[in-house]
């Protein structure tokens, strides 16, 4: 059974190769980091120095899989047209970076029709999809990350991302899950029996040859809470009992996992700074259990 590898979101700030340096000193296996700002549009201009930096030490590191993930700006269910050009413009800006620096992909919060449904919005948003695909033609594949369920985000349900898939038909648009938001949606993953009821669901909306990615978070919402906020991992309601069950089901062998949690505080008092060697562990440990 291929391995599953673990891997973690990390701050590129100071340069993007420096993402590198602090996959590793938290022995992640697979990075995430965002190609710009995250709050903001303004993008930055990677130099081509700056690349081949990252590459040169992406190639002499333990790091496997990179990952993008888009800014938080973007919604392609946007209700005004400028709102939507630049979000196109901000994903075709990310796959293109992706590509420059061998990621693997992009994963990307579809949206928000804010309540108006996901019929009012679905033209809209298979159409950027599109595209953005024919506008960003390179291999990186982009990956439409399942929602809480907050504020009418798209993806909540399985089925919507399921629908742009089938609508979109390129083998590049697939799925990130993100187990927070999963739990979130209603779909309860803390059980043996409620991950196979979950990856079966999974399979049945969108197929599970489209699963690119998972992002690993424990919930501090309850099933069904419908908002989404992180926890360590063993810490919320998934627990590491709903981790080991996800582990454990063959659905998920050799597959990419990267934290994007809260973290540890340090034993000196020093807070707490996301994805930490601590969470790392866990996960491996859980990983080399099942
Ligand atoms: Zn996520
Ligand atoms: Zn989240």
């Amino acid at each position: 059974m291929a391995k599953i590898v673990i891997g973690a979101h990390v701050s590129s700030s100071g340069g993007i190769f420096k993402a590198i340096e602090r996959g590793e000193a938290i022995e992640a296996e697979a990075i995430q980091i965002f190609p710009s700002a995250p709050q903001m549009w303004r993008q930055t201009n990677h130099k081509p120095e700056a690349i081949a930096k990252f590459r040169e030490l992406h190639a002499e590191s333990t790091i496997g899989s990179v990952w993008l993930h888009n800014i938080y700006l973007a919604n392609l269910a946007a209700d005004t047209p400028e709102h939507l050009e630049k979000s196109i413009g901000a994903i075709v800006n990310a796959l293109t970076v992706a590509d420059a620096i061998g990621a693997d992909g992009v994963v990307l919060h579809t949206g928000s029709h804010k309540g108006a449904g996901m019929d009012a919005v679905v033209d809209q948003v298979s159409e950027a999809l599109t595209r953005i695909l024919e506008e960003a033609p390179g291999n990186a594949i982009l990956a439409l990350e399942n929602a809480a369920g907050q504020g009418g985000a798209i993806g909540k349900e399985f089925s919507e991302l399921g629908m742009l898939i089938e609508r979109v038909k390129s083998p590049r648009l697939q799925v990130c899950l993100d187990t927070c938001h999963t739990l979130a949606a209603g779909y309860d993953i803390s059980t043996p029996e409620g991950v196979a009821a979950t990856v079966a669901e999974f399979d049945s909306a969108i197929g599970l040859d489209r699963l690119a990615v998972l992002h690993a978070n424990d919930s501090k919402m309850e099933l069904g809470g419908l908002r989404d906020r992180h926890e360590n991992i063993g810490e919320g309601f998934i627990g590491t009992a709903g981790f080991e069950a996800m582990l454990a089901h063959p659905a998920f062998k050799g597959k990419v996992l990267l934290l994007e949690v809260p973290g540890f505080p340090g034993d000196d008092g020093e807070k707490a700074d996301g994805p930490d060697l601590e969470n790392v562990n866990r996960l491996k440990k859980i990983r080399d259990a099942v």
